[in-house]
């Protein structure tokens, strides 16, 4: 093969993996919210993470090093924990835990609200993901919409029908 060739081919194999981080990026389908349906300020990401771990018996390890199923974690203050790659297969709905980002929020929502720091933090990561993944409103999503279950609880599903 001439050199002038093989420069060619390099380029041509260069431009595909590019097309195919590029086309990674771009596919995810929704975002899915979680409650944890546990005490809103004494739920910890360390918490969630062990308990991940314990349930899955160590299965979920993401790239990052932890066992948290969520894609990300909204702890009490409004701190945001990013668990795993967005790209990444989670942990969090059953069926759909393929091309979708799992936002767990802590907390019980159908008992007490979410905090003003997490509804923050909550609409800024919806924003930054619509705008990075070309997402309209109706890709986000509720766990109930997906299964039987009371996830992510009335406060949290009446918020998100005002987003
Ligand atoms: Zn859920």
């Amino acid at each position: 093969m001439e050199e002038k060739d093989k420069k060619l081919d390099l380029l041509r194999e260069l431009i595909r993996n590019l097309l195919k981080e590029i086309f990674k990026l771009r596919k995810i389908d929704y975002i899915i919210i979680h409650h944890t349906a546990t005490d809103r300020d004494t739920t910890t990401f360390q918490s969630i993470n062990n308990g991940h771990k314990k349930r899955w018996n160590g299965k979920t390890k993401s790239s990052l090093g932890y066992y948290c199923g969520y894609t990300y974690f909204i702890d009490g203050s409004g701190h945001i924990w990013q668990a795993r790659l967005d790209t990444e297969e989670g942990a969090h709905t059953r069926g759909y835990n393929r091309r979708t980002i799992g936002i767990g929020m802590a907390g019980h929502f159908d008992r007490e609200k979410p905090s003003k720091g997490q509804l923050n933090a909550l609409q800024e990561l919806l924003e930054d993901k619509m705008r990075i993944y070309g997402l309209k409103k109706s890709k986000i999503k509720l766990h109930s919409d997906f299964s039987a279950t009371a996830c992510p609880g009335k406060n949290m599903r009446e918020w998100i029908h005002l987003f």
